[in-house]
């Protein structure tokens, strides 16, 4: 890391820690050259990606919105929260794990599909209805025949 005083290169960590519960490394910096001595924070970075929507505008990651919709498909539904739980943090956990900027609400969407479908096959076809906004009865009853030969299969 470069010395913010004289900008020179060479510099060695003299003291290292950790702080903000472990998230952030703090390390004291003394400059090779001007003898200086400065602070840096290291963050791992894992952020959420942004949000494309269908007609291209972009969105903050809203944790609450996805929460609610699986929600509104697992209403009544026995499912325990904890595994509700599970779900929600397998979704951001493969949101980060992407890596990328920016994401497809579609992809978002696939994800929450495949995750209710292993939770609960009625709260998986109440969530598909909605997102993938069936065209016509046919292609529900499609949807549905393809659940049912993947139960059978089993
Ligand atoms: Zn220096």
């Amino acid at each position: 890391m470069r010395c913010p005083f004289c900008k020179a290169e060479e510099t060695k960590v003299v003291d290292s820690r950790l702080v903000a519960e472990g998230d952030q490394v703090r390390r004291r910096r003394e400059c090779m050259s001007c003898h200086d001595r400065f602070t840096s924070y290291e963050t791992a970075e894992l952020l959420m990606p942004s949000v494309v929507k269908q007609d291209g505008s972009r969105q903050p990651f809203d944790e609450l919105k996805l929460r609610a919709g699986m929600m509104r498909a697992l209403e009544k539904r026995p499912v325990a929260t904890e595994d509700i739980e599970t779900a929600i943090n397998n979704i951001k956990h493969y949101l980060q794990a992407t890596g990328e900027r920016e994401l497809q609400s579609i992809r978002i969407g696939e994800r929450v599909m495949l995750e209710l479908k292993k939770l609960d096959k009625v709260a998986y076809i109440r969530y598909a209805s909605v997102y993938l906004s069936f065209q016509n009865i046919d292609e529900f009853q499609a949807e549905l025949d393809e659940l049912k030969r993947a139960e059978l299969a089993k």
